[in-house]
């Protein structure tokens, strides 16, 4: 009956559900205030060359501090931050603050600096028209070079998708290199690697965790190694977390590498007193 019918549609509105909801809009309301509010800053995780730890590149990495909810993890608002169309003016906040931190670690620290910065893109971004202009700007404004910034987009953003394509060949074009993020996550396979306009592949932590104990996914690792390398590909192991994991990935040949193990995601000034901690750490 009518009485049964509707139970079975609050069911849909148990209480684990209705805080759901109820964050989701409170974040989805909160976020467009949240840039201009300057309660949205850019952390940043090191990229050390295998083997050893020299610091080689910086991910940058959004993060939301809101005044009641606290930290919110960048998966949930980056997500509703797309759906909601805010991920243009998000990213190109990120964008500009990443470039600025490189530029000044660049002044302070000369070719002991990172080399490159590594920047993570959405979908909308890349299919923005005003987005490689808005890379150039920012290039522009920092004096970085065009080589020295990377985009990360994942798998599944890049495989079959002709205007994510199209834009990243026009990036690569302009100099920047292109990483695929979450390799072994997504829709694409060694099969169909080669056709996608990449230059670093980044092995997902999901793998790497699992590198030590599990045969499986040490070969997996080796062959995704072996294929980027044959071709012109540089790989990157994320979510290092001991020192058995760095071994274990340098060992097949991993170019980089990047987790706790190193350093979490940090704010700029701690960063930068970690660069300053680092710069005599070369071939430990
Ligand atoms: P991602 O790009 O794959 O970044 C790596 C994530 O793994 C980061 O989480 C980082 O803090 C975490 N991580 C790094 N090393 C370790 C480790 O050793 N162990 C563990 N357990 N985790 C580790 P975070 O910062 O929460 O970011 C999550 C995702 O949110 C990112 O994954 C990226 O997809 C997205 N994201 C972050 N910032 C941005 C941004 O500015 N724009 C866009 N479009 N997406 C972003
Ligand atoms: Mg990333
Ligand atoms: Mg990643
Ligand atoms: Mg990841």
């Amino acid at each position: 009956d009518a009485k049964a019918a509707g139970g079975a549609r609050y069911s849909l509105f148990e209480p684990g559900m209705k805080a759901r909801m109820a964050r989701r809009a409170a974040i989805e309301s909160d976020l467009r205030g949240a840039l201009m509010r300057a309660e949205l800053s850019v952390a940043y995780q090191p990229i050390v060359a295998l083997p050893g730890r020299r610091c080689v590149g910086m991910e940058a990495l959004v993060r939301w501090q809101h005044p009641t909810l606290g930290a919110v993890p960048p998966q949930e608002f980056v997500a509703i931050a797309e759906e909601v169309g805010l991920i243009q003016a998000l990213g190109r906040f990120v964008l500009f603050e990443a470039c600025g931190a490189f530029a000044a670690w660049r002044h302070r620290f000369g070719d002991a600096a990172p080399a490159s910065m590594s920047v993570n893109v959405s979908r909308a971004q890349l299919a923005d028209r005003q987005f490689a202009g808005h890379v150039q700007e920012a290039l522009r404004s920092t004096g970085m070079q065009a080589s020295e910034l990377q985009l990360e987009v994942t798998e599944s953003m890049a495989a079959q998708d002709g205007v994510v394509q199209q834009a990243l060949q026009t990036l690569r074009r302009m100099g920047l290199s292109i990483a695929l993020d979450d390799f072994g996550t997504g829709y694409s396979s060694l099969a169909t690697l080669h056709l996608l306009p990449i230059d670093v592949l980044k092995i997902d932590r999901s793998f790497v965790m699992q590198v030590e104990t599990s045969l499986h996914h040490r070969v997996l690792i080796e062959a995704v190694i072996l294929v980027a390398r044959s071709l012109g590909m540089r790989t990157v192991a994320e979510g290092i977390e001991t020192e058995g994991q760095a071994a274990a990935v340098a060992a097949l040949n991993c170019d980089k590498g990047q987790g706790y193990l190193y350093s979490r995601p940090m704010p700029q000034d701690a960063a930068t007193a970690w660069l300053e901690a680092h710069r005599a750490v070369d071939a430990v």
